[in-house]
């Protein structure tokens, strides 16, 4: 029997980031993956195919509605959505690939098959090809499992009109309507993509803001630009059915007023979360235990109640986010080397890859409200920066909040260009527990859209911003 320092279940951004620091630390590691292909959700069917096609529908809608204005005449405009997916397809398999040539590159031995717990330091990979079946033995487990998109219990998903993001990531046919329930990250995303390719698309939001766990500003600032794509948005809407009669697919929903309201679509996409995912994985045999709504329980180590078995990602708390899950796979591995790793889970950004896109990190405002922090506001409007007003891209703001004594940046959050990008300043200035002052001090490239990071800081220092 085959004997390991470490063995990851789940190739996912949380297992394979960690097999790959586990091997980096000179541990024996074996990676389990039940599909054929490495990367998980995120690779697969999740943040990089869902960028493709944000990108190739991006390109079709600046064509068709906006190159116009800059003096590109085109005619003869169509979208291909059979060449759209196979590009996509295309950059799902390079990123795929990239990670079996990483797994060799740390030799890093990679079992194919469902892997689950016989005991503690027992595993068994049973292939789903139907191979055979073998057994491993190891000191250490990191569960990184993920997640599965949550069910409505009163909508029967056929996943070919009612269908998940999975699904949604795979449509040959540019929808002539398109419902979305839940104006969430990814209802917000898959709504871009096909209103963008000319859908009718409808996003019904149970609450009264878009993207309700960010920053309130973000919401609103989406719904306003957003609906100039032509996407209409049905706030505080609670979905209450979704049936399918031939290719009509019918959703129903109770109104602010408490009246049942009908939406007609080619489509519906069910986008109302996703929930952690260990069907399979025996964790009763090492008895593992679990807390609510089906997430395994850690300690601040993230280990488990179990000494040595440990789970990282969407199958614990916290937000559910690639990069999320790839800072837990290097601090277990560390954890199990013998280090002192530590993760700031305030300074883990959240972006909508939106256009324009949103962003943010640290406290929102209702949060700063409700802890009863004195804070002050830095705002800034892209319609302000000339870097915005070359390409074109008015829409969106950099807002900062910083706490009102000692100056320090408590949270910064973003709707505009490439703030996917810079929000990636804001961390770092977060990190280091930098005042708005000290940004506002720094020089900035001219003309960047960062520059509006700098004028909101200045905006945050006593008022002083120079371009508005
Ligand atoms: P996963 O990526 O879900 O990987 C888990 C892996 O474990 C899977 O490959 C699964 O097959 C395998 N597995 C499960 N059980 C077993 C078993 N018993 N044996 C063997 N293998 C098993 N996040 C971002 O940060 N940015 C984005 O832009 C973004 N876009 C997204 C877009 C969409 C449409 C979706 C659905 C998600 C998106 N996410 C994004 C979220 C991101 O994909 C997840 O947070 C991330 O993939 C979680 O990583 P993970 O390693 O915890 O799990
Ligand atoms: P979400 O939690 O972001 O949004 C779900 C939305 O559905 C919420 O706004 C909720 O109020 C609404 N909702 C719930 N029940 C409803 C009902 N009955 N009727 C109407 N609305 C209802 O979840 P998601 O968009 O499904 O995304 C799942 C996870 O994937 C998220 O945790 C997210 O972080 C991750 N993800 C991240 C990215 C990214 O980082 N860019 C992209 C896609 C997904």
């Amino acid at each position: 029997m085959n004997q390991y320092d470490v063995t990851v279940i789940g190739s996912g951004p949380g297992g394979y980031v960690a097999a790959i620091r586990c091997a980096q630390l000179g541990l024996k590691t074996a990676l389990i993956e039940k599909y054929d292909t490495l990367g998980g959700t995120c690779l697969n069917v999740g943040c990089i195919p869902s960028k493709a096609l944000l990108d190739s529908s991006e390109h079709y809608h600046n064509a068709h509605s906006v190159f116009q204005e800059h003096g590109i005449d085109l005619n003869d405009l169509r979208v291909n959505m059979p060449q759209m997916n196979d590009r996509k397809n295309g950059v799902v398999k390079a990123n795929t690939d990239g990670i079996v040539y990483l797994m060799k590159k740390n030799k890093i031995d990679v079992l194919h098959g469902l892997g689950s717990f016989v005991d503690k330091t027992h595993i068994k990979i049973v292939p789903t090809n139907g191979g055979e079946e073998q057994q491993i033995e190891t000191k250490n487990v990191i569960i990184a499992t993920g997640s599965k998109p949550t069910v409505l219990p009163f909508i029967s998903q056929d996943k070919e009109r009612i269908i998940t993001s999975t699904e949604a990531l795979n449509i040959r046919e540019v929808p002539k309507s398109f419902i979305v329930i839940g104006g969430g990250v990814i209802g917000l995303e898959m709504a871009s993509i096909y209103a963008r390719l000319g859908s009718e698309v409808t996003v019904i939001e149970y609450t009264d803001s878009l993207v309700p766990t960010m920053d309130g500003s973000i919401g609103k600032e989406m719904k306003r630009v957003l609906s100039k794509t032509g996407i209409k948005f049905m706030l505080g809407h609670k979905v209450t059915g979704a049936t399918r009669a031939g290719d009509v697919v019918t959703v129903t929903a109770t109104n602010p007023k408490g009246e049942e309201v009908k939406v007609e679509g080619d489509y519906c996409l069910v986008a109302v979360g996703r929930s952690p995912f260990t069907a399979g994985v025996n964790l009763e045999a090492a008895g593992i235990e679990m807390e609510e709504r089906g997430r395994i329980k850690v300690d601040a180590h993230l280990q488990t109640n179990v000494p040595g078995i440990y789970a990282i990602g969407d199958v614990v708390r916290g937000a559910m986010l690639a990069h999320k899950a790839e800072e837990e796979g290097v601090f277990v591995a560390e954890t199990i080397a013998g280090q002192k790793p530590h993760i700031n889970y305030l300074l883990i950004p959240g972006v909508v890859y939106t256009w324009p896109e949103a962003a943010g990190v640290g406290y929102t405002e209702e949060q700063l409200k409700e802890e009863g922090r004195a804070y002050k506001t830095g705002n800034f409007p892209f319609r302000a920066s000339g870097r915005a007003r070359a390409s074109g891209d008015l829409d969106g703001f950099v807002k900062v909040l910083a706490d009102k004594t000692t100056d320090e940046i408590l949270g910064v959050h973003m709707v505009g260009p490439r703030i996917a990008d810079l929000i990636a300043e804001a961390v770092t200035a977060m990190e280091f527990r930098a005042s708005a002052e000290d940004v506002a001090r720094m020089s900035h490239a001219h003309p960047t859209y960062a520059e509006a990071m700098k004028e909101a800081c200045l905006a945050a220092t006593e008022n002083r911003a120079i371009h508005m």
